[in-house]
Parts: structure tokens; C-alpha cells; sequence
């Protein structure tokens, strides 16, 4: 083991052992505009040294049985348990979502989960081909070093659903996380280190520039991305030369759409956290709503109604379920897209309109009704707290809106008709179709985009096997 495991009590103290006390780039709460900490500026150079040290560690990593994998990993989720509290607010403070809600404890919690499931996966040879013809086995081996490049929304979250199957399957792990949030995914894996043999997973708090330096480097096996797709696109420009295995989970901007027969009643908060989960900073969030005309002004009235009883407000505070948005430009998307909104007409059933002057990076919560299919707000990703609801009058009309864009992550159906639901969830192009809930995740469910959303799945055993070679012994 690289450390002893440690506790950290605070998230004081978890700083005071990943940032430097002087220097490095100051990160400041979007929540508050105070400093957070200091982040090490890590360059190219540090990637080099990273991944050398990882190539060394490799063999040792991969000799290891799939048992002893397993252990480390469940050893590591016990680590994060430990240190649960400190690493809630440390990311609170740093990426303002809340404690409370979907956000800080439940990414933490996450964490551990994913981790845990990962460890107990089986991974059996498969045995392919067994007559009197011969046999042939189909195997995975590890493919060697990982890259894995991820977003600021969910740091901790994403960094653990990249390197918890990487590591499981013998590769080492060299980590870029966002430059947004670097802090939180240097105290998560200071506290999975604790838990791992020495130099088998790094981390660089670096920018751009070192992923891109990582996603073209000879010596990286395979680059897990999450992210932008403009970026993801970027990153398979700069593979090419080394012919990188590549899992891409790009954006989305998913569709969810209501069925005439649907109850808004009973729906309506399940529609609100499918669209506001960290306070909509979310890949696979309900970013374009479709209502049938015949419930369309309940929906909305329902909906407005749960979002007048979601707090917003600095992280910290427990009564608070809803947060800033994570920084400047993110802030400016959303407030561009709901300004294009209301200047085309569209009306505001609540939020826009921010207050100026305040500290943080807040955009009140926004739905907004009676708002054509092509305006902005509906075929761009706002990635933030700002819900198009659009009217339709056939099914066969919102299945084509839903499947107007290049994007296919996510989408949902809600209905109370399940049999009905899945005929249409059947027809949308999207890598994972939810009825009556949006965005729900399971680290036994594989997950990955369509179209343009991305390629390559991650959780279950085929988001393991992703991170392998498949390697045929006939015989
Ligand atoms: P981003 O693409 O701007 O940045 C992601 C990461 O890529 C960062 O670490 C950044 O430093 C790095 N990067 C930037 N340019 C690079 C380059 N040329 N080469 C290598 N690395 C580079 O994304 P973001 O703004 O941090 O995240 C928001 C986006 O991510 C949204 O579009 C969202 O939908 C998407 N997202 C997708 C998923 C998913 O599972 N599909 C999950 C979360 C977020």
C-alpha cells in the first residue's frame, strides 16, 4: 500500500494533504466566490512521469488474481466510507452542489457502490466453440495503461465509474480530471490510495493541455472520456496515431415524453429531479419535455408546483436541494438559452429572470412553456437548471422531435400504460430509454450513448469487458 489508510476528519484536512499551502491555481466555491484551495498545476512533464510509473506498475497490477483485484477495490470503497463527510463537503464547496438531495453525499455514496459492484463482478473465459471440430475460448486481458479524462459536474462519481473497472480488469489508471474541479478528485483518490498498491493509480490536476497530451501519447492503451462531444471529437482526431481503444460518453440532450394517459399528479416529481438532478449539470437528464396536448397545462401546473418547493442555495446549508451552477460560462449558456426563449415568445412558467449582484453562480430554476421545437433552449444542451416543455398532438410526432438531434444518451417515456410506453421507448434512438423515471443509473447496468452521444459502455460486465483486450484461444 502506497499510504496507511487514513481518515480525514475534515475536509480541512483532506486539503492540507493534496494542495499546496502556497502557489498552484486558486479554486473558488461557485456557491460563494470564496477560495476553496489550491490545486497543483501538473504538467506534460508530470504526465510523462505518471505514466512511466504506471507502465511499471502494470505487470504487478495484472499478475494478481481477479480475488485480489476485487479486495483492493473493496478495500478502497471502505476508504471512501471513512471518509464520506469530508469528501461530501470538500465537493460541495468546490463543484456547489449540495449536501442534501441528489448531489454531494449521494455522488460520495456512489462511489463506494461503484466500486463495490465492480469488485464482485465475474469474469469468467467464455467457451465459444466445444465439438469434435476443436475449441475456442474467448479471454480479457488487460489492455495496460488507462487514460481517463473526465467533466466537473459529477467529479467523484464519473473519475470512480472510469478507473473502478480499469483497475478490476489489471490496467493502471492515469486520471485528468476537469480543471474545474480538480480538488475533489485529488481527495478521492488520495483516500482510494490508501487502499491500492503504490503507483497503480494516478492523477494529474492539469489542463487541456495534458489531455491532450494524454489521449495522443504512445505509451496509454485505451482513453475512457467523459465529457463534451465537440471534445470527444477531438480526442479521436488525437488517438489516431496510436490506434487508442476509445469509450466515449459525450453530451445528450435527452427527450422525455409524456403519453396522454399519464397521471401528472403522480408524475410530476419524478419529471422535476429527472431534469433538476444537480440542478440539471447531468449528462442524462430530461433536457426537452414533450406533453400531450390533453395534459399539457396540468403538467406544467404540476411541475411549477414542485419546483416552488426545491430550496436553492448554497451548498452547505441542509435545507438546500438545488445549487449554482458550477462556473461562469456554464452560468452564461443557460442565461443565453432562456434569453432566446423569452425573446421568441415563449412563456415562463417560473425562474428567469436572475437577480444581478449576488455572489454565485445562480440561475434560478426555469420552466418554460409554449416553446417551438427548434428554438434554441430546446435543440441545444443547457446543462443546467432551464426545462423546455413542448406541446405535441400525435405520438408519431414527438417519437420525430425526440429523434430530431445528433445527440442519443438518454431518454424516457411516462405513461401509465407500461405495454404502451415500451412500444415507444422501442422507437427512440437513445442508449438507455427510462419509463416513468429519467436518468437512473446502476452499476449493473451497462450505460452508453447513441449517435453522437458516444460510443463503448460502461458498467456491468460488458462495461468490464470494455476495458480489456479480447484475446481468442482455438485449440
Ligand atoms: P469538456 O469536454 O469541456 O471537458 C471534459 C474534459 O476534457 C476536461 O477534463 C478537459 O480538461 C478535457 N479536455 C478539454 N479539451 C481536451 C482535448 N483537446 N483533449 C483532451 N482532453 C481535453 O466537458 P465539461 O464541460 O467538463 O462537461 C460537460 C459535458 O460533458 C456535457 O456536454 C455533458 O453532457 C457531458 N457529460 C457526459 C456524460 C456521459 O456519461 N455521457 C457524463 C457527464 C458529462
Amino acid at each position: 500500500m502506497s499510504n496507511a489508510a487514513t481518515t480525514f476528519a475534515t475536509d480541512t484536512e483532506l486539503l492540507t494533504a493534496i494542495a499546496p499551502a502556497t502557489g498552484g491555481r486558486e479554486i473558488f466555491d461557485p456557491a460563494t466566490g470564496e477560495l476553496v484551495g489550491r490545486a497543483p498545476e501538473h504538467t506534460t512533464a508530470d504526465l510523462e512521469a505518471a505514466v512511466i510509473a504506471a507502465r511499471e506498475a502494470q505487470p504487478g497490477w495484472a499478475s494478481l488474481s481477479h480475488a485480489e483485484r476485487s479486495a483492493a477495490l473493496n478495500a478502497a470503497a471502505d476508504a471512501v466510507d471513512a471518509n464520506a463527510e469530508a469528501l461530501a463537503v470538500l465537493l460541495s464547496r468546490e463543484q456547489g452542489k449540495p449536501l442534501n438531495g441528489p448531489n454531494a453525499r449521494f455522488e460520495v455514496g456512489a462511489c463506494s457502490a461503484w466500486l463495490r459492484t465492480t469488485a464482485g463482478f465475474e469474469l469468467e473465459p467464455e467457451i465459444l466453440v466445444d465439438d469434435e471440430g476443436g475449441k475456442a475460448e474467448m479471454h480479457y486481458r488487460p489492455l495496460g495503461v488507462v487514460g481517463a479524462i473526465g467533466p466537473w459536474n459529477w467529479p467523484m462519481m464519473i473519475s470512480v465509474w472510469q478507473l473502478a473497472p480499469a483497475l478490476r480488469m489489471g490496467n493502471t489508471v492515469v486520471l485528468k480530471p476537469s480543471e474545474y474541479t480538480p480538488l475533489s478528485v485529488l481527495a478521492l483518490v488520495k483516500v482510494i490510495n490508501s487502499a491500492l498498491p503504490e503507483n497503480v493509480l494516478h492523477v494529474l490536476s492539469g489542463g487541456r493541455d495534458v489531455g491532450e497530451a494524454l489521449s495522443g501519447h504512445a505509451d496509454i492503451d485505451k482513453i475512457m472520456f467523459t465529457g463534451s462531444t465537440a471534445t470527444g471529437k477531438a480526442i479521436i482526431r488525437s488517438s489516431a496515431d496510436t490506434v487508442k481503444r476509445l469509450t466515449m460518453e459525450l453530451g445528450g440532450n435527452d427527450a422525455g415524453i409524456v403519453l396522454p394517459d399519464a397521471d401528472a399528479q403522480s408524475i410530476a416529481e419524478d419529471l422535476f429531479w429527472g431534469a433538476f438532478i444537480n440542478t440539471g449539470q447531468t449528462c442524462a437528464a430530461l433536457k426537452r419535455l414533450y406533453v400531450h396536448e390533453d395534459i399539457y397545462e396540468e403538467v406544467c401546473a404540476a411541475l411549477t408546483d414542485v419546483a416552488s418547493k426545491m430550496p436553492m442555495g448554497v451548498g452547505l446549508d441542509e435545507a438546500n436541494v438545488l445549487g449554482p451552477l458550477q462556473n461562469k460560462a456554464q452560468y452564461d449558456i443557460v442565461a443565453e438559452l432562456v434569453q432566446a426563449a423569452t425573446d421568441s415568445g415563449a412563456r415562463v412558467l417560473t425562474g428567469a429572470n436572475p437577480v444581478a449582484g449576488q455572489p454565485g453562480f445562480f440561475y434560478p430554476t426555469t420552466l418554460i412553456a409554449d416553446i417551438e421545437n427548434d428554438n434554441p433552449l430546446v435543440a441545444q444542451e443547457q446543462f443546467g437548471p432551464a426545462l423546455p416543455i413542448i406541446k405535441y398532438s400525435s405520438v408519431d410526432e414527438a417519437v420525430a422531435m425526440a429523434n430530431g438531434l445528433e445527440v442519443g444518451l438518454g431518454a424516457s417515456v411516462w405513461s401509465s400504460d407500461l405495454e404502451a410506453a415500451r412500444e415507444v421507448a422501442a422507437r427512440i434512438q437513445a442508449g438507455t430509454v427510462w419509463i416513468n423515471k429519467h436518468g437512473a443509473v446502476d452499476p449493473r447496468v451497462p450505460f452508453g450513448g447513441a449517435k453522437q452521444s458516444g460510443y463503448g459502455l460502461e458498467f456491468g460486465v460488458a462495461g468490464l469487458k470494455h476495458l480489456g483486450q479480447p484475446q481468442v484461444i482455438s485449440y
